[in-house]
């Protein structure tokens, strides 16, 4: 499976449970205010395998429904 992944900073509350829960994909962007980490790619970044399913649990979990995961293949 592959995804694409990004973080809409509008609907994004700062909690934290993104970047402290799978900090191997998100990152605070300066103001708790999370993004997908650049190396890999930053917001809109393709994920596949391991990364892919964290993302979407990501999803599940966000309180703002913040967390953008479409699945491409
Ligand atoms: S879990 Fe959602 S609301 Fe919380 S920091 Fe991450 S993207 Fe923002």
């Amino acid at each position: 499976m592959k995804v694409k992944v990004s973080v809409d900073e509008d609907l994004c509350t700062g909690c934290g449970n993104c970047y402290d829960l799978y900090p191997e994909i998100f990152e605070d962007r300066g103001d708790e205010i999370s993004k997908v980490k650049d190396e890999l790619g930053g917001n809109g970044a393709i994920l596949e395998g391991e990364l892919a399913e964290k993302a979407i649990e990501a999803a599940e979990d966000c309180p703002g429904e913040a967390i953008i995961v479409k699945i491409i293949e």
